[in-house]
């Protein structure tokens, strides 16, 4: 038993209409290279940090852009429907956890990936650092 305060987390879209709330730290944070965040994002990758969906609740109107990852789930990618910030990834495969785009997250929060995934699909460009577990796909289910 803790005695400690329960901590939140809070992230918002660039204009703040979309937002995300989160009562507890995250599980697992990671750097996805996959095609999916990088059409929606429009950055070479994407810092994700990810919560325990029954923890996290979103806020505001969105749009949703929905793929079929490589293990045939759905797997959606929610943006801001006024400014199209890309906040929030939920994918059916991992239905107890969303993704929170880290760069969101209201601070003090460092984020601090564990893996890269999809590094197959990486730019060649982008250099993932050594030490760091990087998987060729999506992270083993
Ligand atoms: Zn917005
Ligand atoms: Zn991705």
């Amino acid at each position: 038993m803790s005695n400690a305060l329960p901590e939140t987390w809070s992230a918002r879209c660039r204009c703040g209409a979309f937002t995300a709330r989160m009562s507890s730290p995250p599980v697992l944070q990671l750097v996805c290279h996959c095609t999916d965040c990088r059409a929606v994002a429009g950055t070479p990758f994407s810092n994700f940090a990810f919560f325990r969906a029954r923890d996290a609740e979103t806020s505001g109107a969105t749009t949703k852009r929905e793929f079929v990852a490589d293990s045939g789930h759905a797997t959606v990618r929610e943006c801001c429907a006024q400014c199209g910030d890309m906040l929030i990834d939920r994918t059916a495969g991992f239905p107890k956890v969303i993704g929170v785009l880290a760069e969101r997250i209201d601070g003090p929060f460092t984020f601090t990936p564990q893996h890269h995934v999809w590094a197959d699909s990486k730019l060649p460009a982008v250099e993932i650092p050594p030490g760091v577990t990087a998987y060729p796909r999506g992270a083993a289910a």
